[in-house]
């Protein structure tokens, strides 16, 4: 698959608002819930309204979604808001039902982008139609994995495809639900950068208080819309509770986010600019991330010198360190002088951290 301008017609076609705003309850729980949702977001810059109707989930005996039922009220939603509608699929039947139903956008859930098998087997099913189709990332942090399943869906002959970028899962606890790796989307975004891309904060976050924040990162990043789970009472939802927003507070975030406005003659400079200041914001942020991470091992040698009683300093080994990095750092384009420099304040900062321990 390759770039190319035809990627994005879809997009420009419909002319909707920038960004394009998909926004609904993580699962359809009543056809009162969903109607009131949709009745609440009609006059809003909401596009498309999202339920889930088969839910995936992480273990088993949680709400497993309403199943068909739920499109049904889905058309309902049509016929009487006039907004468009999408669900999950993740599976032939999903796909056949939603067709049938009229569902207007399809999206795959990062459980199933994780699966070839699943990725081609709704392939296979949407070959022929003309949905608009939006991807997910796999739970996992592989861009192959993200593009191979786009692809599948190209080779189709799906010409309305996207991607929506939901984070990754890891291990180690973060603030985040699902880190975001925003380096995998900008790599994505720099190799098809005319693949309509979508940010999904609800998942990334996984907190309704975080959800402005990553929103506003997305609209710096060039994205082009946002997926955000809205819901009349969050507390209650079934499902995802804790990231679900209202919506007089989506309209709320929409209204305070700073939007680039493509008429402005200086946009193309300012949103070039905002979007590389957000790729440094990003970096920025690791470095920060991994100078913690480092010194909290380094805490952990201080303890074990301790234990044996040995000098902190070890010089031997602060040089074999230095020359490796100053090699690294040459290959990057990094001056001996600054990586000195850096290197040493690092250290001396380790000594610090370890002098306490040792004298404690
Ligand atoms: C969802 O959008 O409700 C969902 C299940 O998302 P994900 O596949 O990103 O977990
Ligand atoms: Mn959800």
């Amino acid at each position: 698959m390759e770039n190319s301008k035809e990627m994005r017609t879809w997009l420009d076609d419909m002319q909707l608002n920038h960004p394009l705003v998909i926004a609904g309850p993580c699962s359809a729980e009543t056809e009162e819930q969903v109607l009131k949702i949709a009745h609440e977001l009609k006059d809003t810059d909401v596009s498309y309204f999202r339920a889930g109707i088969w839910k995936p989930r992480t273990r088993p005996g949680m709400f497993e979604g309403v199943g068909a039922l739920g499109l049904k009220w889905l058309q309902k939603v049509k016929e009487e808001t006039g907004m468009k509608t999408c669900t999950e699929v993740a599976n032939a039947a999903h796909v056949k039902l939603a067709l049938e139903h009229d569902v207007d956008l399809l999206w795959i859930g990062a459980r199933s982008t994780v699966s070839p098998f699943i990725m081609q087997e709704i392939a296979d099913a949407l070959a022929g139609t003309d949905k608009i189709v939006l991807v997910k990332n796999p739970v996992n942090p592989d861009l192959a994995l993200w593009l191979g399943g786009i692809e599948r869906l190209h080779t189709a002959g799906i010409k309305k495809l996207g991607a929506i970028h939901r984070g990754f899962s890891t291990y180690e606890k973060t603030k985040y639900r699902n880190t975001p790796e925003w380096q995998l989307a900008i790599e994505f975004q720099t190799r098809f950068p005319d693949l309509p891309l979508i940010n999904d904060p609800s998942h990334i976050t996984g907190n309704r208080d975080m959800i402005f924040d990553v929103c506003q990162t997305a609209l710096d990043l060039n994205f082009d819309g946002l997926m955000i789970e809205t819901h009349f009472d969050p507390e209650n939802a079934w499902s995802d509770a804790a990231q679900q927003v209202t919506p007089p507070k989506l309209v709320q975030i929409m209204k305070d986010l700073k939007i680039r406005k493509e008429d402005d003659p200086e946009a193309g400079y300012t949103k070039e600019l905002s979007n590389l200041r957000a790729q440094i914001d990003v970096i920025d942020g690791q470095l920060i991330e991994a100078l913690g991470k480092r010194m909290k091992i380094s805490d952990g040698i201080g303890k074990l010198k301790k234990e044996k009683n040995v000098a902190v300093l070890q010089s031997n080994r602060w040089n074999q360190i230095l020359g490796a990095m100053i090699l690294e750092g040459e290959s990057k384009g990094l001056s001996e002088e600054f990586v000195l420099k850096m290197f040493k304040a690092i250290h001396q900062e380790s000594i610090n951290h370890q002098e306490k321990i040792l004298n404690n």
